[in-house]
């Protein structure tokens, strides 16, 4: 059974169609990517598994239970935004453990969980401090941090690195990769970027204007472009 199964999914804003008729079988722990331009619908696909944002037609299961018919708190899904909006006036760590207090998760089972992802992330000696107090790329990893001691079965991203400055973006690349291989858990990264793709994932959805391109391996989508439109975008040799 594939982790996350979207079949035949589509979604319409007002008059606009944003996503026709995808269909997408997502394994159990597999780093997969979404490429694509600005605007081809990649957050809305996103946000549709999340739960966020309802389907208009097909549907989508995680764990083989449709997203429509679970309660928020028992998808299993953690979301990294772009915008990570952390609280100002909470600690590190109270920005961390909050998600977990409102599920009603025991005390020494969050104290646990912070002090776990932190360590994993390398941000334990900022832990008591405030988010104004830390810089763009410690702000990230603790948005990271949230998702992370939720222990969720997927985690989904939505250009999680693109408001860093190009050194912390490639350093932050290597430390998603890092957690990859420490907790294997299903990963969406959503990304208009194609070398952070070909670097970060194992397979790759190329998509364009509502639908799917393309899905393949880094290898795969560079050297066997299946349309012009992927061999523009990834840059393949002519
Ligand atoms: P991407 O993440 O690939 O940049 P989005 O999924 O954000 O693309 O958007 C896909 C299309 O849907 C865009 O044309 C966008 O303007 C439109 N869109 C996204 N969210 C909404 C919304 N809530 N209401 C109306 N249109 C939307
Ligand atoms: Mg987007």
């Amino acid at each position: 059974m594939s982790a996350i199964d979207i079949d035949r999914v589509s979604k319409t804003f007002g008059a606009v169609n944003v996503i026709a008729d995808l269909s997408l079988k997502i394994r159990s722990g597999e780093f997969i990517a979404f490429l694509g331009p600005s605007g081809c619908g990649k957050s809305t696909l996103l946000r549709m598994i999340a739960g966020l944002e309802r389907v208009d037609g097909g549907s989508i299961s995680i764990g083989g239970q449709r997203v429509d018919q679970l309660p928020p708190g028992a998808r299993g899904v953690a979301m990294v935004f772009q915008h990570y909006a952390l609280y100002p006036h909470m600690t590190i760590y109270e920005n961390m453990a909050f998600g977990l207090r409102n599920i009603a998760v025991p005390g020494q089972e969050i104290d646990r969980r912070v002090k776990e992802a932190a360590r994993i992330l390398e941000i334990e000696p900022l832990l008591a401090r405030k988010p104004g107090q830390l810089s763009g790329g410690q702000r990230q990893r603790v948005a990271i941090g949230r998702a992370l001691v939720k222990s969720p079965k997927a985690y989904l991203f939505d250009e999680p690195l693109s408001n860093l400055d190009a050194a912390l973006r490639v350093r932050t690349r290597v430390e998603l990769a890092r957690l990859h291989q420490q907790v294997q858990a299903t990963t969406i990264f959503v990304t208009h970027d194609q070398v952070e793709a070909m670097t970060l994932a194992e397979r790759i959805v190329v998509m364009n204007a509502r639908k799917i391109e393309q899905v393949g391996t880094p290898m795969e989508v560079y050297s066997r472009p299946a349309t012009e439109f992927v061999a523009r975008f990834v840059g393949s040799p002519a």
